[in-house]
């Protein structure tokens, strides 16, 4: 197997280099800790404009407006931001929602929710962990109870990294309270200016604002 970069991977990383430099404040030393909470307009900024540029998604399939590029060349995408501390990349909308909505989406679905993804115009969050249900996430006890064609939502999230920040959130609930603890759980996607969510700020020790506590009353 050959590990070496090809004359094109190289050049992708060069001009992705020189592209993230230019539009970095002078002297910059990554904004602290977690580079996105340092300035967000300037994060959302940034992933339009690696939007544009084609790259935000270069790994999705070009039939979802990706360039099936090859795991290489998405591998030097996020190791040069990292290695550059540049806000602006996308874990929840990018890496997974985005390929889950693939496999498993309607096509509404799809239609509705890829090309923002791609475009860098949202922030998506995650809302699995709960106080009391974490790596035994088959206790989740957050409730969705369908009334006529809308589900109803109670309970409460945790750990929601960048719950604050989020425009919608990905959210596991329990749809099925008789089926067996690991089945009866559907997937749910959710405004967050739904009324009914409150989010809290959990503060860590740094005195850092990365988490919060996502609680659902009566949503809709
Ligand atoms: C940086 C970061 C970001 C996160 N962001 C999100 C997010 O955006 N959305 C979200 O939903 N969650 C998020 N989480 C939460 C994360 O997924 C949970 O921390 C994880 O599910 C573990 O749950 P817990 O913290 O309750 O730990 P617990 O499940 O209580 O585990 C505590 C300890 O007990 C051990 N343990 C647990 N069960 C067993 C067992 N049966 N046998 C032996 N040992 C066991 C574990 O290995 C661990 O060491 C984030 C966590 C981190 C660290």
């Amino acid at each position: 197997m050959d590990f070496q970069f090809s004359p094109e991977d190289d050049l992708f990383r060069r001009e992705l280099r020189n592209f993230v430099e230019s539009e970095l404040p002078d002297n910059w030393e990554g904004g602290g800790r977690w580079p996105e909470e340092w300035d967000w307009d300037f994060t959302m900024s940034l992933r339009k404009k690696l939007a544009a540029k084609g790259w935000l998604t270069m790994h999705w399939p070009k039939e979802y407006g990706g360039q099936s590029a090859s795991p290489i060349k998405s591998a030097i995408y996020n190791e040069e931001l990292a290695y550059m501390r540049a806000p602006g990349r996308d874990i929840f909308g990018v890496r997974m929602l985005g390929p889950t909505l693939m496999i498993h989406g309607t096509e509404e679905q799809k239609k509705v929710h890829l090309p923002p993804i791609s475009r860098g115009e949202i922030q998506w969050c995650q809302g699995y962990s709960e106080p009391e249900s974490g790596s035994d996430l088959a206790s989740l006890a957050t409730r969705a109870v369908l009334d006529d064609d809308e589900y109803v939502l109670n309970g409460t999230k945790i750990w929601t990294t960048l719950g604050h920040r989020a425009d919608w959130i990905f959210c596991l609930a329990r749809t099925d309270p008789d089926a067996p603890k690991h089945r009866g759980i559907s997937f749910l996607l959710i405004d967050m200016k739904t009324p009914g969510i409150e989010v809290r700020p959990i503060i860590n020790m740094a005195g850092g604002h990365e988490f919060n506590q996502v609680i659902f009353d009566n949503v809709r």
